[in-house]
């Protein structure tokens, strides 16, 4: 049994009305993408000029987060006061059939989506995991047997009351810091300012358990969040005839109002991972809570596909250490997109195109600062875009995609499973090769990044360990110099603001 599209629609502002406040407020704090002092921005453009009454400004009654001086929904950093220029951009290629740039706006009329192509057959196997199950008939779901959309579940219930369980058994030592406030580093001013918290939402802190980039220069992790949706055919269709593949972070909510399209991005030989259900800041919300959000995300997207995921990216990219321990203790390995400095943070911003907050001009804008910080970089590169509006998907295949095709040297494009170099079988529990790519939660305490009170349940040859540390934060550890750079510039920004 399926949600009826009228229950679906009914939900989504909901959803969308919490990301949008929360983005802008941690948004703002991270900065923009702004590009790298040695690359210079083209001052030509094919792109019409944004429309009247679109500037990037927060809709009347929005959070009064944006600090002075920050940028309205801009890529440059103008001082306060200052005009920000008018995006300007140019593209390698475009897709002929795209919508034209002027139409994609948070006024464009919904589009006809596109029927899901037929490659998912219930009760086929899939060839292309060793060992992986049948396909499940998603028809004989049950919605009532599930949270309710879009809000946070409850913890009382026999399944999270299981998964706190097995939290609990693998011995992991949770860091014991409170739940940060709601309204991000404003309101949170002593949690951001600890950096043995390692908050990425205040200063971009990262662990080395965290997956920020792909090891190989031009290599692009492709993913995109929050759905599925009604528009995620569209996309697949793009990526199918283009032979690209993504990583799809699943947002549970939107998986059980779109079994089919989600069995369809599996089939497609996609990657799927975990993105909550209901898409709170995780930051904020109890132990348990985070435990219930991760484990009914893991649990729909198992009874759709038949599999469970093994990687997990924070709505919002709240994480800290207390976040980092249970989704690493529920097997789940966070992963961000790449951040550079606090100006350079490879997110589009395409979420904001459908809330009026910002241009697909301003879009492609900060694309081209991507592009131009990653010819920086001496290794790949993960960027943050969605699936859920007809805006992102718009940009995504109109756009974004067209133009990173005819990128010289050409990008290696494809899940973050595989920048990684590991087989698409490594991305799901049941098809992992434990050999080859130990398990999340006992590679974390192998490598010393996670502390555990008692040797992890199933776990041999060492993993295990039992340190007697109480002390909270030191958890986990930075070990890279992106960690400290990102403390470092973080730490600078919250004075500067
Ligand atoms: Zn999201």
């Amino acid at each position: 049994m399926k949600f009826a599209a009228s229950t679906v629609f009914a939900v989504l502002p909901v959803l969308v009305a919490a990301h949008g406040a929360d983005n802008l407020h941690a948004r703002h704090l991270q900065g923009r993408q702004v590009p790298p002092a040695a690359a210079a921005v083209s001052s030509s453009s094919s792109a019409a000029a944004p429309p009247a009454g679109s500037a990037a400004a927060p809709p009347a009654g929005s959070p009064a987060s944006a600090p002075p001086g920050s940028p309205p929904g801009g890529t440059t950093a103008a001082p306060g006061g200052t005009t920000a220029p008018l995006p300007s951009f140019t593209l390698l290629a475009t897709n002929p059939t795209a919508a034209p740039l002027s139409v994609i706006n948070s006024l464009q009329p919904s589009s006809a989506t596109i029927p899901l192509p037929s490659t998912a057959v219930v009760g086929s196997t899939p060839t292309f995991l060793s060992n992986a199950p049948p396909l499940p008939n998603a028809a004989l779901l049950n919605p009532a047997n599930y949270p309710k959309l879009d809000v946070p579940p409850p913890i009382d219930s026999d399944e999270v009351q299981q998964w706190i369980k097995e939290v609990q058994d693998t011995g992991v030592e949770i860091p014991n810091l409170n739940p940060t406030n709601p309204g991000g580093c404003p309101n949170n001013t002593a949690a951001a300012a600890d950096q043995t918290r390692c908050w990425w939402t205040c200063g971009g802190c990262t662990r080395s358990t965290d997956i920020t980039q792909c090891p190989t220069a031009l290599d692009w992790g492709l993913t995109y969040d929050d759905g599925p949706s009604f528009y995620t055919p569209n996309l697949l269709q793009f990526l199918d005839q283009n032979n690209l593949k993504s990583t799809f972070f699943v947002v549970g909510s939107r998986a059980i109002s779109f079994p089919a399209t989600l069995q369809e991005e599996y089939m497609g030989q996609h990657q799927i991972a975990v993105h909550t259900w209901s898409h709170p800041p995780l930051t904020t919300l109890s132990n348990e809570e985070i435990i219930a959000e991760l484990g009914w995300t893991k649990k729909i997207i198992k009874d759709v596909t038949g599999v469970t995921p093994n990687m997990m990216r924070p709505p919002y990219g709240d994480i800290d250490d207390r976040v980092r321990a249970i989704s690493l203790a529920m097997g789940l390995t966070p992963v961000m997109w790449t951040r550079i400095s606090p100006l350079a943070t490879f997110d589009t911003d395409d979420f904001d195109i459908h809330g009026g907050l910002t241009t697909v001009q301003q879009v492609l804008q900060n694309w081209e600062n991507i592009l131009g910080n990653v010819s920086t970089m001496s290794n790949g590169f993960i960027v943050l875009e969605h699936d859920l509006f007809e805006q992102t998907v718009e940009v995504a295949t109109g756009y974004i995609l067209p133009d990173a095709l005819a990128h010289k040297p050409p990008f290696n494009i494809r899940p973050v499973v595989n920048c990684l170099n590991r087989d698409l079988a490594d991305a799901y529990i049941e098809t992992n090769n434990n050999a080859t790519n130990p398990p999340a939660f006992s590679a974390a305490v192998s490598a010393g990044a996670l502390t555990t009170t008692a040797a992890p349940a199933g776990q041999t040859g060492g993993s295990g360990g039992s340190s007697g540390s109480k002390s909270a934060g030191v958890s986990l550890h930075a070990s890279s110099l992106l960690s400290l750079l990102g403390l470092l510039f973080g730490g600078a920004l919250a004075l500067h603001l």
